[in-house]
């Protein structure tokens, strides 16, 4: 499956950070974590910290699929806003996985500063745009929800957002928890980190399929080596839709654009994601090198033969949004690509056991916030392990 277009700008802007062996040999290992974007890091980490002995795997380099092509804007807010998920699951429900995105960020805070990685993590607030009247009504009811959970919002009319950021909307919800980072970064030096504390790390490995008929699963690879172990934790990405036979996400193709550096930018919009109530949205934010960033213009269509067409278009059409929504701004496009986007039923994510493979795990962060939900994956890993049930296992399960 293509993850992304070739010019990544997370890859182009750090190169291939650090690089590991392929496996060669028979092997065997407590828990393997196959995939090695930031979702895999990130729980390969937690069972580091935890104390189990762990090998990572990829059939790529590390962090080559789509966590070299996101634009990593951490945020509590699910694809499916609060008041329609209500009517899914019941508020209640829907409150605790909004709270636990605003969690997320505030641990994975803690995480980057404990650790001292350097990876452009920056707090931010998040402003998200009524992009017409008729939205602005559902969008009031939502932060009314919002408010009702303490979800740390306000509401900002036209014209505070024109006066404040110099943004034309039509009403927008302020919300306090929110950050951005470079998820490139982050999964590499993770996984340096816990290599040098004893985790193996293979990269160019590929597996082939999971055995789960013997007594405990194992892994058979593109090449024949064979990986045994005890438990098996996918981070597999949208790739993992080869793995399932449930249908678990849509998938459709995103694409984002970044500016030069030094583009002049009103003060407010340096400390704020943005994203708006377009279909399909569009969404924003500063780098921590001093570009903009803009993402959105997301199509079924994905024909390889006419990629780079395509990723063009589709850049300049989110330039001409921007301009559209911020008049007078200058943004002179440095880098564009895109990649595989995926979308569940309800925004919320499939972290748990699938039914169909023994002792294997899945973390799969879908949509918008993806790496907010690989976050709340790490804790859940570690009491699955403990055989203790977790709050969100109910919600996010597979066969739902
Ligand atoms: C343009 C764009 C913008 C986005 N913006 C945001 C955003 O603002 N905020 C946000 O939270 N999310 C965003 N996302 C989504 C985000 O990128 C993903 O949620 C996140 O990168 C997923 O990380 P991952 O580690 O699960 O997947 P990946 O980074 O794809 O890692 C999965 C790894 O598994 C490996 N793998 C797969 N199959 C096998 C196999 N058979 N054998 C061995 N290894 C295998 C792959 O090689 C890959 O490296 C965006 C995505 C795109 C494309």
């Amino acid at each position: 499956m293509r993850l992304r277009t070739f010019e990544s700008f997370w890859l182009v802007k750090n190169g291939i950070l650090y690089s590991y062996p392929s496996l060669q040999t028979d092997m065997n290992t407590e828990i393997l974590v196959i995939g090695g974007g930031i979702t895999g890091a990130l729980i390969s980490h937690a069972l580091v910290e935890a104390g189990y002995e762990v090998m990572l795997i990829d059939r790529r380099d590390i962090a080559m699929g789509s966590s070299s092509a996101t634009t990593s804007m951490l945020q509590y807010e699910i694809d499916v806003p609060l008041y329609q998920l209500s009517e899914m699951i019941g508020e209640a429900a829907a409150a605790l996985c909004y709270r636990s995105g605003v969690q997320a960020i505030l641990e994975l805070e803690k995480l980057v500063k404990d650790q001292k990685i350097d990876c452009g993590f920056q707090m931010k607030e998040s402003l998200y745009l009524a992009h017409s009247k008729k939205a602005s009504i559902w969008l009031r009811e939502e932060f009314e929800i919002r408010n009702k959970h303490q979800l740390g919002v306000k509401w900002l009319d036209a014209a505070e957002v024109k006066r404040n950021y110099g943004v034309i909307c039509h009403g927008a919800i302020l919300s306090e928890v929110a950050a951005s980072v470079d998820a490139y970064k982050l999964a590499h030096e993770l996984i340096q980190l816990n290599a040098k504390r004893g985790m193996k790390v293979f990269d160019q490995t590929e597996i082939a399929r999971i055995d789960t008929s013997g007594i405990g699963p194992k892994v058979i690879l593109e090449t024949g080596q064979r990986i045994q172990t005890k438990k098996i934790v996918c981070c597999t990405g949208f790739e993992s839709t080869k793995l399932l036979k449930e249908k678990v996400a849509d998938l459709f193709y995103t694409y984002a654009t970044v500016s030069e550096q030094g583009i002049q930018l009103n003060s407010a919009i340096q400390n704020t994601l943005i994203w708006d109530t377009g279909e399909p949205y569009l969404y924003m934010r500063t780098t921590d090198d001093g570009r903009f960033l803009i993402g959105g213009e997301d199509s079924l269509f994905n024909f390889q033969l006419f990629q780079q067409k395509i990723k063009e278009r589709k850049a300049g059409k989110l330039i001409r949004k921007l301009e559209k929504i911020i008049p007078g701004i200058e943004f002179i496009e440095d880098f564009s690509w895109g990649g595989t986007f995926g979308t569940t039923k309800d925004g919320l994510p499939y972290i748990g056991k699938s039914p169909e493979y023994e002792n294997t795990y899945f973390v799969l962060g879908f949509g918008g916030n993806g790496i907010t939900f690989s976050v709340q994956g790490m804790g859940m890993i570690l009491d699955f392990l403990k055989g203790k049930d977790h709050k969100l296992a109910h919600f996010y399960r597979f066969g739902r």
